[in-house]
């Protein structure tokens, strides 16, 4: 980069240096380097950047033996330099990204310094609660500060929040946008420096209002966790993520926010019983079993009281233009393993039933933290109360928006992408629901072809997503519909598979017509450790599909099988390698999208079915099939293209 040619682009960062090689510097500086970036990673003693260090090597080790990498760990390590001196660590670098502790006289103090050694590069901060704006003071030019907030741990964490400083250029906040793209990482624009972020304003009340009601008598500590767990699908209960992330941590930022703290919370400080990490917390982890509440406890909790407190903080965000509901919902669904977001959440919900709530809380005890968002008003007061309303938070017109999958369609193909990477693509009710939505909404004129696939790296499904199921019925449960669909589809459907296929995400792929996996994929159906098994058709597909002892192998022993098994037995077309897979999906593809589709159609059935009759009756439906297609427009243009040597042009007529 020349001096003083103005701000950097994406295309101009080369090189980077990350300063601090503690839990953070070290995850953050393997992904640059995985992304092929050259990184300097820097700390302020060599015994400290060399165990960074040999943490990148082992997590590259693990990378390499699940077979996630596509070179071998050395040459990742290869693009690492190691420094201790700062001068010679930030000197040509075009992007710095600083991860020393969190002290705000320490950065302000780094980023003087850095101030002295740089000219044109970015100067980002992976702060997660101080403010950019403050930090970017130290410098001379604040237009070139800005935050990258990654999560804990940086390799498996797909969110980054960019956050503006009351200075950042819009140019070094997009620059930066981009750069965490092109990690392979998802980028949210945080457009304000306030206290929280996105992430961390919006999951605040998750655990404050836990704390109040549990401290106001209403619930035990248990019921509110098997509630929030059981009943809304959260990854884990407020109390028990309390726990794991310590009690003193959310206690500190709420006190230096100056906000009310529940008195449980106050107790638990004042017997220094902080969590997991001092072996008691709210629950007992030395002489008891951790957090041990149960599906069914918690029944009557007043779930309401918490996501409507979660859902007025992202009001806020949004109107005070901090973020938009997407990244919110983003942020929380990547940052936090929320099932969905939230502000999707209280559409579904009812934003007039949110507000109500807010309001009579308010009402009742006089607490600030249940003012109502003005934002939240106004959406009610001019009608957008949500889903039901067609409008909300988001709009909902009649292209339906979907939260679980995104499809495409191109040249004859719709592709359909399981989009719920932070939970392995786990099917859950919803997604079920939006896939049967996608294939009954698709014009068959314009689809030739169908492909599913999974977002992320680590998956295609990694199963159904059982705390999604929770609270439901086992009768009640139908996930079956959406398999049967994907089966029944009249176009050819192919599962594009790259990482884990389990459970009802086998299921899925076993429903469609073709597979194609990479070599690192795994497959299995696991529900026999839950005292189950598949629900999805997933029982009669193999045992139709595969000799009696496999099938009963893979649903007996629910242990995972790898992709080249998968393909000696029958149950995938081919394993192919990372760099092939794209490939060899599309010579696939481009048959299926330019064939004939009436004739794939009617192949498609008559296999399926007869697949289920005897023989005599397969063989009728197929002369059947056959007469009717000798009439077709595609037959003429098939035969008439063969005899004039050309490719044909199949209409579908
Ligand atoms: P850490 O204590 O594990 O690592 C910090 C490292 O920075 C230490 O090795 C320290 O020696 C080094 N250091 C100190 N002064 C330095 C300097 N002048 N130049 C370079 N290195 C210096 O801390 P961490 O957990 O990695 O956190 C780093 C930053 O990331 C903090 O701002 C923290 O708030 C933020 N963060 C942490 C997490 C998390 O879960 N740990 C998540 C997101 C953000």
């Amino acid at each position: 980069m020349v001096a003083g040619s103005g701000t950097m682009t994406v295309e101009e960062i080369e090189r980077v240096t990350v300063l601090g090689a503690g839990n953070m510097g070290h995850g953050i500086t393997e992904v640059i380097a995985l992304a092929g970036y050259d990184v300097t990673m820097r700390d302020i003693k060599r015994e400290l950047v060399d165990d960074g260090y040999g943490s990148i090597e082992w997590s590259l080790e693990k990378l390499a033996e699940k077979g996630h990498l596509e070179e071998p760990p050395e040459a990742v390590l290869s693009r690492i330099d190691l420094e201790v001196d700062l001068e010679a660590a930030v000197v040509g670098a075009d992007l710095i990204i600083e991860a020393a502790p969190e002290r705000m006289a320490l950065k302000r103090d780094i980023f003087a310094e850095l101030d002295e050694y740089t000219d044109d590069a970015i100067l980002a901060t992976n702060t997660s609660s101080l403010s950019i704006t403050e930090i970017a003071s130290a410098t001379a030019h604040p237009e070139r500060v800005c935050g990258t907030h990654f999560f804990n741990p940086p390799v498996k964490m797909d969110l980054v929040e960019v956050i503006y400083g009351a200075g950042t250029s819009d140019e070094t906040a997009e620059t930066c946008h981009a750069f965490v793209e092109s990690l392979g990482k998802t980028p949210i624009y945080v457009r304000k420096d306030v206290n929280g972020f996105v992430v961390n304003s919006v999951l605040g009340p998750f655990g404050d209002e836990a704390g109040w009601m549990v401290s106001e008598g209403l619930y035990e500590i248990r019921e509110v966790d098997a509630a929030m767990v059981f009943q809304r699908g959260y990854p884990m209960g407020p109390f028990e993520l309390g726990d794991l992330t310590g009690i003193d941590v959310g206690y500190h930022v709420r006190k230096e926010a100056g906000k009310e703290v529940p008195p449980i919370v106050e107790e638990k400080i004042e017997a220094e019983e902080l969590g997991r990490k001092t072996g008691k917390g709210y629950y007992d982890y030395e002489s008891g079993e951790g957090a041990d509440y149960e599906r069914g406890q918690g029944e009557s909790v007043d779930t309401l009281r918490i996501e409507a407190r979660m859902i007025n903080e992202a009001a806020k965000l949004i109107g005070n233009d901090v973020a938009t509901p997407e990244a919110i919902d983003t942020g929380l669904r990547l940052g936090a393993g929320f099932p969905e977001g939230p502000c999707r959440r209280a559409d579904d919900l009812g934003l007039d039933r949110v507000l109500e709530k807010l309001e009579s809380l308010h009402e009742e005890s006089g607490a600030q933290r249940y003012e109502p968002a003005d934002h939240l008003r106004e959406l009610v007061e001019s009608g957008r109360t949500g889903k039901a309303a067609g409008a909300g938070f988001y709009e909902y017109g009649d292209e339906r928006e979907y939260a679980t999958i995104e499809t495409t369609l191109e040249e004859g193909l719709l592709e359909i992408t399981l989009d719920r990477p932070e939970r392995l693509n786990a099917l859950s009710q919803e997604m079920a629901g939006e896939i049967v939505h996608a294939l009954d909404d698709a014009d068959l004129d314009e689809v030739r072809a169908v492909t599913f696939e999974g977002a992320g790296d680590r998956a295609f499904c990694a199963g159904a997503d059982i705390t999604g199921f929770a609270g439901i019925e086992p009768h009640e449960k139908e996930v079956t519909p959406v398999h049967k669909h994907v089966a029944e589809f009249p176009r050819p459907t192919l599962a594009k598979i790259d990482g884990y296929c389990l459970g009802g995400g086998f299921e899925l792929a076993l429903a469609c017509d073709l597979r194609i996996a990479t070599e690192g994929s795994n497959f299995g159906f696991p529900e026999i450790d839950l005292g189950l098994i598949p629900g999805g058709g997933g029982t009669q597909r193999a045992i139709r599909m595969l000799p009696d002892a496999r099938a009963k192998e893979l649903i007996f022993r629910g242990d995972h099988i790898g992709a080249e098994r998968a393909a000696e037995w029958g149950l995938i077309n081919r394993a192919v390698s990372e760099s092939d897979f794209e490939e060899i999906v599309e010579e696939f593809v481009s048959d299926l999208t330019s064939g004939p589709p009436i004739a794939l159609r009617k192949a498609k059935r008559v296999m399926n079915r007869g697949r289920d009759a005897d023989f005599e009756t397969g063989l009728e439906m197929e002369s059947q099939a056959f007469g009717l297609l000798l009439g077709t427009e595609d037959v003429a243009e098939g035969t008439a293209a063969f005899s004039e040597d050309r490719e044909p042009e199949f209409r579908g007529e």
